[in-house]
Formats: structure tokens, sequence, C-alpha cells
């Protein structure tokens, strides 16, 4: 049997350092982005394409993007 795999890119952000400025939120074309209970930024489901422009917009750095492999 075999497992199949593919590559998907992912916004991941740093929960400790994010203030919840709300930029991501705002750039996200995809509305990828939510301000979890008011506290931290976070990806909404499977809507991030990992395009990376909240990571360029973020004024703390503290989002990065990643290549995560999921099962098909
Ligand atoms: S732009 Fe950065 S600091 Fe602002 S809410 Fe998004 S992750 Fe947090
Ligand atoms: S990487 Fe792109 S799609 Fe994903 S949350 Fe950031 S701006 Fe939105």
């Amino acid at each position: 049997m075999t497992d199949k795999t593919k590559k998907r890119r992912l916004a991941v952000v740093n929960a400790d350092s994010c203030v919840a400025c709300g930029t991501c939120f705002a750039v996200c074309p995809f509305e990828a982005m939510e301000i979890y209970k008011g506290c931290y930024a976070r990806p909404v489901g499977e809507r991030c394409v990992g395009c990376g422009i909240c990571e360029r917009n973020c004024p703390i750095g503290c989002i990065s993007i990643k290549i995560r492999e999921e099962a098909v």
C-alpha cells in the first residue's frame, strides 16, 4: 500500500509574539486569518494558500510560511 501525501504552504503564527493588531486579517485576500478570541491571529480552516502576504505585512514578524505534508 502506498501512502499519498501532498505538500501545502500554510501561514503559521507565533502566538506568543502576536499582538493581535489585525494587519494579517486585513491584508489576506482569502479571508484566511482570524483573531482568535481577540488574543492572537490564526489561519481559518483550509482557506490559507500560503501566499505570504500576511508574513510580509506583519509588523512583529511573527508569521512564517511553512510547508506541510498532508495525506490525500
Ligand atoms: S499582523 Fe502579526 S502581530 Fe498583527 S495580528 Fe497578524 S500575526 Fe499578530
Ligand atoms: S499566507 Fe496568504 S492566504 Fe495565508 S493567511 Fe497569509 S495572506 Fe492569507
